[in-house]
């Protein structure tokens, strides 16, 4: 078990050996619950150490991936075990380093524990296919082969899943991989990838930097990254993209989220308010998929309104680690700042303040970065509140008169990562299925609780067209080669040759 006071002194992980930064700067990562609490002191890496990461993962390449995919699945799958025998641990330092609450921590292991499963079957099922040539005494088929050196920056509010929603796919298809965490949960992200040393995975197939955007962006610009997946906010998925699209290198963007959810007429009102809650307040808001809108009827929205704002009052704000916690810190000083800076523009915009809207500061609170759950009333979608991504636990009911306006309101964001109608008409939610505009959809459940086995991202300014998770997930970390073979001993000549054949 890690002690939960222990500091933990770490380096970079660079073909298999750990390192410091080569210009022997570090940086700290602390508990957002107690900020006095060091968790772990890292190297501030920049292009030096990202040369050398790459150059591992160039090394370690050829032999993983001639290394048969049922062998990559083993190690996989033995990675995943290993984590499902140290959940605790791993969700109790989770909570320590980022600050959500216990149970969704090991949510949050867990959904690594399920990615690491689904993918290890892969390694027996990365078909290809046999395709009927249009000449005779002609073989066609097709194979996956890896992309390269894939390099994986990544955020800070899953900081085990989200991670190994990039890394397992990509070390299945045969790629290796050079790492770089957020700045705010490096811990959690050593942890992944020792657990993947300890699981028999061969040095330098998985490179972790540490470090900010400078090692980010090292890792991009890199030309020996053949391939970049990025989860994080829209403004630093542009200038990733910017940079991917000179070099002409593949980029996969999962982005920010401005979630709806409607609440119709019909609805099962308690299970709406339900889901609101969980929607909105989970992780303490900081999940792309938040329910940051409430898309409400007029017929039902004084008895909704009521009623989540009692519940949301009875929220208990703590650390995470205590049992009777609903909502942890939120992650850094800058972000409660920036959190709070927008419910002081919802109150400039004309917004009613219906809860929160405070830092919390009673007692320990005052020893992190707590927010009181925000509830705005009376919103209009075009507010700012009701537009840009606030990631915190702050929501905003907006009013609708009719199911055209509540489908209306919720596609109007530049994001389109996951909306959600409760109601209890089935021919009205087809009707949504078809009409919101996001990569996913949910009827009678809130924004947030994806599984791995579907495809995860969205539509609009949420990415870039690419999903991760998902059967089809492979076709993200591979590409396809396709492979003729004559055997008929003479030029055969296709769509030219044809015509005789037939
Ligand atoms: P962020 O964009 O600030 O940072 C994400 C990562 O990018 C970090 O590792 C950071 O060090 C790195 N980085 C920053 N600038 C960089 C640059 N110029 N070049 C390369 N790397 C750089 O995001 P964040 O605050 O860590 O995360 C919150 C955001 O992530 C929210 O917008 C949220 O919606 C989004 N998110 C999206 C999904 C999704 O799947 N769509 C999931 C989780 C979080």
């Amino acid at each position: 078990m890690i002690s939960e006071r222990e500091a933990v002194d770490a380096g970079n992980v660079i073909g298999g050996e750990r390192r410091e930064a080569a210009s022997g700067r570090t940086f700290e990562s602390r508990n957002p619950a107690r900020h006095g609490d060091v968790v772990g002191v890292f190297p501030q890496s920049s292009s030096a150490d990202v040369d050398d990461a790459v150059a591992a993962a160039q090394r370690a390449l050829g032999a993983w991936r001639s290394t048969p995919w049922p062998r990559r699945g083993e190690i996989i799958l033995t990675a995943a075990t290993i984590m499902e025998q140290r959940k605790e641990e791993l969700a109790r330092l989770m909570t320590r380093e980022m600050g959500k609450v216990l149970t969704e921590a090991r949510g949050d292991v867990q959904e690594a524990i399920d990615m690491g499963k689904f993918i290890a079957g892969e390694g027996r099922r990365a078909f290809g296919e046999t395709v009927p040539s249009e000449l005779r005494n002609k073989w066609a088929m097709t194979m996956r082969q890896p992309l390269g050196v894939i390099g994986c920056v990544t955020p800070w509010n899953f900081p085990i899943a989200i991670p190994s929603w990039k890394i397992f796919p990509a070390i299945m298809a045969g790629n290796t991989v050079v790492f770089k965490p957020a700045e705010d949960t490096p811990l959690c992200a050593l942890r992944f990838v020792e657990i993947l040393l300890d699981a028999g995975l061969p040095a330098g197939v998985v490179n972790v930097v540490f470090g900010d955007h400078e090692a980010g962006d090292a890792v991009v610009r890199h030309p020996g990254t053949a391939a970049i997946f990025f989860t994080g906010s829209a403004d630093t998925g542009r200038l990733i993209a910017t940079t991917c699209g000179q070099m002409l290198k593949k980029v996969s963007l999962e982005l920010g989220g401005k979630n709806g959810i409607v609440v119709l007429a019909d609805a099962d009102l308690e299970l709406a308010v339900e889901g609101a809650l969980w929607g909105a307040f989970g992780t303490a808001g900081q999940r792309c998929t938040a329910s940051s809108r409430l898309i409400v009827a007029s017929a039902v929205l004084p008895q909704f309104t009521d009623e989540l704002v009692a519940r949301t009052r009875a929220l208990r704000i703590g650390d995470g680690l205590d049992d009777a916690v609903d909502v942890g810190p939120v992650i850094n000083e800058t972000q409660l700042n920036r959190i709070h800076g927008y419910t002081e523009i919802g109150v400039d915009e004309g917004a009613t303040l219906l809860t929160g809207g405070e830092m919390a500061r009673d007692g320990d609170l005052a020893e992190g970065f707590f927010y009181t759950p925000t509830v705005f009333g009376g919103v209009s979608p075009t507010m700012r509140i009701a537009q840009e991504e606030i990631f915190g636990p702050t929501t905003a009911i907006i009013p609708v008169d009719s199911l055209d306006e509540a489908i209306s309101a919720a596609n109007s964001t530049q994001f389109g990562l996951s909306l959600s109608i409760y109601t209890n008409d089935l021919r009205v939610a087809f009707r949504a299925i078809h009409e919101l505009e996001a990569g996913i959809v949910y009827v009678n459940a809130p924004t947030i609780g994806a599984e791995i086995q579907l495809p995860f991202g969205g539509t609009k300014n949420t990415g870039n067209g690419h999903r991760e998770a998902g059967g089809h997930v492979l076709d993200e970390f591979s590409e396809w080669k396709s492979i003729y073979i004559d055997y008929s001993g003479r030029l055969q000549r296709a769509q030219i040759d044809t015509d005789a054949q037939r």
